[in-house]
Order: structure tokens, then sequence, then C-alpha cells
């Protein structure tokens, strides 16, 4: 669905952002796998997917700092010279109640997962062509909120007006903004929930399971290619029914 694309996705040494590349590269979109601290990981994520006949590098560049994302927009606007698709995924989480929440814990939530879609989107926004993809991964807790997350939730839910009013910015360059909103995903960012909170996570989803990454990825694809053209500014929650 996607031959003759090239995509570039953040944080995509693991987890959602693996599967994302991967299923682009069965797609056969060119991929560019942007990472933060795990070369090596990154490097065999790009080993992995060029089994699928595609080209693909991967690039470091810390998403919160503005510095590195423009070297890294240099970078690829040399190697590939567009970016049909820009899949903003890179995040992390720094729970804490409010009351005892530091700043610090704070700072580097809104930085990574929404100050870096604001970098990585503005930087890398001259390379997309018309009728150019940019997806950004918000999450649930954006719209519900969610007990000692007060920085995570603030920045996700950012993610949604950022993709709303964006997508009235580029609709003439028939450019689509979206955003997807997971509910409970099985990777590491979630691999410490103790035992019996993912037991109650897991009974109050309507399918009674948590989503893979592939689950996540497919709707990715499906926002990338041209089947989705008519669908702009729109939040996709793939939650298997935890927040209806
Ligand atoms: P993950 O397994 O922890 O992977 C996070 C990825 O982000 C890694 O590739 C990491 O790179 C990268 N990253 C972290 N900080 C970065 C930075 N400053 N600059 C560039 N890359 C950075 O997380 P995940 O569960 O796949 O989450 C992916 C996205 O989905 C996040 O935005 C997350 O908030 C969202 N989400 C996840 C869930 C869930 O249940 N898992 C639910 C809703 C939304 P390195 O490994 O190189 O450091």
């Amino acid at each position: 669905m996607l031959k003759g694309k090239t995509a570039l996705i953040t944080g995509a040494s693991r987890g959602i952002g693996e599967a994302i590349a991967v299923e682009f590269a069965k797609n056969n979109a060119d991929v560019i796998i942007n990472y933060y601290s795990d070369r090596d990981e990154a490097q065999k994520v790009v080993d992995k997917i060029k089994k699928y006949g595609v080209r693909a590098i991967a690039v470091q560049a810390d998403v919160s700092k503005i510095d590195e994302v423009k070297k890294m927009a240099d970078e690829i606007q040399k190697e590939f010279r567009k970016v049909d698709i820009l899949v903003n995924n890179a995040g992390i989480a720094k729970d804490r109640t409010l009351k005892n929440m530091t700043m610090d814990e704070w700072h580097a939530v809104i930085n990574t997962n929404l100050n870096g879609i604001f970098y990585v989107t503005k930087s890398i926004l001259p390379l997309i062509p018309e009728g150019g993809r940019i997806i950004s991964i918000s999450s649930i807790v954006g719209q519900y909120g969610n007990f000692g997350q007060t920085n995570y939730a603030a920045a996700k839910a950012g993610i949604i007006g950022f993709t709303k009013s964006l997508a009235k910015e580029l609709g003439k360059k028939k450019i689509t903004v979206n955003a997807i909103a997971p509910g409970f995903v099985r990777t590491a960012i979630t691999k410490d929930i103790p035992f019996f909170r993912r037991k109650m996570l897991n009974h109050m989803i309507a399918l009674k399971e948590e989503a893979e990454p592939e689950d996540i990825a497919d709707v990715v694809v499906f926002l990338a290619s041209a089947k989705s053209r008519y669908i702009t500014g729109a939040v996709i929650n793939v939650d298997g029914g935890l927040a209806i």
C-alpha cells in the first residue's frame, strides 16, 4: 500500500515504533528509524526491515532537543530528499501524583512527548510533499486522564489539539494530520505495571486483553495509505474498548 513512499518514525528502536516500521516495510515503504539511546536495537530494526527489500536507515536524535532534530532533518534531506509519511511516536512516561511530581519529571515528559512533536513536525514539514501524512501517537489518557499521569495526560491531550489545528492548516496541500489514541499496549513502557493492576486493567477492556504493538501499527498503515485520503484531524482510539 505504500510503494514509493518514504516514512520517518520517531522512537522506532522498539515497541510500537518498531512494529510500525516493520508494517511499513511489509507494505514497501522506505523507512527512517529515529532512536534516542539504543543504537544496537535501532540497527536490529534496520536489519530486520531491509529483509523486505526496502531502504532503511537509523538516525539518532533526541526529539526534545531542537538542534538534534534539525540535524536529523538535514541528514534525511540529503539521503532521501522527501518524507511522505511522518509518524510522531517517541514518548516517555514518568508517573507520580502531582503532589510528589518533581519539576524534572514534568518537564521531561512535556519536552519529549509534546515539544518533541512540534520540533520534529516543524523541521520535517518542508520535506513533506502534497498528499503527505502526519500521524501522531497520543493516548486515551489524553482524553480521560489517569491517576499519577498529569504530565503524560497534558502532553497527550496537547497532541490532540496540535493535530486538529495542523489538519486545518495543511488541508489545502492535501496533507492529512491525524492522531491515534492507544489504550494499554504490551511494550517496555507498560512492563512494570504490577500483576494485579494489569489484571484489573485487562478486566476493564471490552476485548479482555491488552493490545500488541502490531494492533496499533495496522491502523497507522491505514492512515498512511491512500485508503484514508478523506480522513484528517481525527483521533482514532485503538483501545479494545477500554475507554467507551
Ligand atoms: P517504548 O517501548 O518505551 O519505546 C519508546 C521509544 O521512544 C524508544 O524507541 C525510545 O528510543 C524512544 N524515545 C524515548 N525518548 C526519546 C527521545 N527523547 N527522542 C527520540 N526517541 C525517544 O514505548 P511504546 O510503548 O512503544 O510507546 C510508543 C508511543 O506510544 C509513546 O508515545 C507512548 O506514549 C505511546 N503510547 C503507548 C501506550 C502503551 O500502552 N504502551 C499507550 C498509549 C500511548 P531509545 O530506546 O533509543 O531510547
